[in-house]
């Protein structure tokens, strides 16, 4: 069973249809990446999927392991293991990273039917994460995404995802795209979560990211449809092309 099942999805922004009827079925233990114009709805997809507001799902599913989430908030998506990285991180001020991810993470536990997390287990698991990630420890006590430069949102992002351990992890890099330091956190900090029982949805402007995560599959987005699918080389092929050859058929 596909870890997700989008089938025919719909949905739209105000009375605008953003996406046109995707279609994407993503198996336990790969990487699919999402390229494509600016302005196609990735974003929207990656969004819709996580289930934020301010959009309508208008037509189609999407099944998470096998169940229609399409009523759940975003909170019990988060919960049942729905991870969505990067597009707008949220600034929490007065609440640190660690006693965030402590709640976050307790709440991915009662909903598993698990206990809560031991406080020196999860000490450990924030030192031995933050070391393997090269994360500076200030970073951790500070309030969530405060005053954080680009980079260092993308390494708390990573350093969240990291300890959260999602089935599904979507990654929606933004058009301002890497700079060479956030690259590298991100591509080792999703490398190293890559597992047989684990997603990814990465979505990129920009092809050079995927020499780092490479990608299982990769899907062209245009116009709110996916107008071609392929393997790692297709993002290769849109290196060189560009998107010309899809947006003029879409
Ligand atoms: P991408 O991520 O591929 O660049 P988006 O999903 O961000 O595309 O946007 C798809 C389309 O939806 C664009 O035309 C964009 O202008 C529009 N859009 C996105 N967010 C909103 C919004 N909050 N209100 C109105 N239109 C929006
Ligand atoms: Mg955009
Ligand atoms: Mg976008």
């Amino acid at each position: 069973m596909p870890l997700i099942e989008i089938k025919n999805l719909h949905a739209r922004i105000g009375e605008r249809e953003i996406l046109k009827g995707i279609n994407l079925a993503i198996e336990p233990g790969t990487v699919h990446a999402v390229m494509g114009p600016n302005g196609a709805g990735k974003s929207t997809l990656s969004n819709v999927i996580a289930g934020r507001e301010g959009y309508e799902v208008t037509e189609g599913e999407i099944l998470f392991n096998g169940e229609n989430i399409a009523e759940l908030s975003p909170d019990e998506r988060a919960r049942a293991g729905i991870f969505l990285a990067f597009q707008y991180p949220v600034e929490i001020p007065g609440v640190t990273l660690s006693t965030f991810l402590k709640a976050a993470l307790n709440a991915r536990r009662k909903a598993a039917g698990e206990a809560e997390i031991a406080p020196v287990e999860f000490l450990k698991l924030m030192r031995d994460t933050a070391r393997r990630l090269n994360l500076p420890d200030d970073l951790i006590r500070r309030p969530v995404n405060v005053g954080f430069s680009g980079g260092e949102k993308k390494r708390a992002d990573i350093f969240q995802m990291s300890v959260l351990e999602p089935t599904l992890c979507l990654l929606d890099e933004t058009d301002s795209g890497l700079d060479i330091d956030a690259l590298k956190v991100v591509s080792e900090g999703v490398n190293a979560l890559r597992s047989p029982e684990r997603g990814f949805l990465v979505i990129t402007h920009y092809q050079r990211l995927l020499n780092h995560i490479v990608p299982d599959v990769v899907h062209v987005f245009a116009d709110g449809r996916i107008v071609k699918t392929g393997d790692a080389s297709l993002a290769e092929e849109l290196e060189a092309n560009g998107y010309a050859d899809y947006t003029d058929a879409a």
